[in-house]
């Protein structure tokens, strides 16, 4: 990525179930400058997602040779599977929008912050353990091993929220997504 598109990339982190996707995807109907990079991952897509679209759904074998290629940009073993950034992802959308954001989890972010200094980073927290477990749940794919350890993995990922630029609760939808939106017209 040319330096000069550096300023204009978000990062928007925290842990799995805080409202990531959810806050972008308000924040983008808000801003039309903005668009996403769709990672890829070798998780099975749950029920409505699309290939392309919410990821790029690879077998692990495609995800290896990908990462021998240098293709990632970032990638990361995330709870049981492989997710990572395409560098020919930042491209694509830096062509069609002025701004690119970038919905990752903690490491593959501050792994992106410390490559791109210039990035904006937000951790968006959700507003208890309680509210994150409830939003985990209802989306209604995961078993008890799992959200164990994504809750285990949450604890982690909330206490490096200080390594980033901004920390937004994630309480009211709306008031996230106009802190966010003011963030990043500073
Ligand atoms: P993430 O992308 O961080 O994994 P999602 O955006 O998929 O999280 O959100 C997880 C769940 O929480 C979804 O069911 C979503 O509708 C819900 N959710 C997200 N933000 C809020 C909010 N501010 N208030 C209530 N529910 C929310
Ligand atoms: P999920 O399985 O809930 O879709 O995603 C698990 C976690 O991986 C989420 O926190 C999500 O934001 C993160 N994630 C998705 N794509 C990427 C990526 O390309 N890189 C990194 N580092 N994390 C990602």
């Amino acid at each position: 990525m040319a330096n000069e598109n550096t300023g204009r990339l978000l990062i928007i982190s925290g842990p799995s179930g805080c409202g990531k996707n959810t806050v972008y995807d308000a924040l983008a109907l808000r801003d039309k400058e903005i668009g996403q990079t769709v990672s890829a991952t070798t998780r099975k897509p749950r029920d409505g997602e699309r290939d392309g679209v919410d990821y790029y759904f690879i077998t692990e074998e495609d995800f290896l040779n990908k990462i021998n290629n240098n293709e990632f940009v970032e990638h990361v073993h995330y709870a049981t599977n492989y997710y990572g950034t395409l560098r020919s992802e930042i491209d694509r959308v830096l062509k069609l929008y002025k701004k690119v954001a970038m919905v990752i989890e903690v490491n593959g972010a501050l792994n992106i912050k410390k490559m791109y200094p210039e990035a904006v980073s937000v951790f968006l927290m959700p507003p208890s353990k309680e509210v994150l477990v409830e939003r985990i749940n209802c989306r209604g794919t995961m078993d008890a091993d799992e959200l164990a350890r994504r809750m285990k993995t949450a604890e982690e990922e909330m206490q490096k929220s200080c390594e980033y630029d901004y920390v937004v609760v994630n309480d009211v939808l709306e008031n996230a997504v106009e802190e966010i939106y003011n963030i990043l017209n500073l």
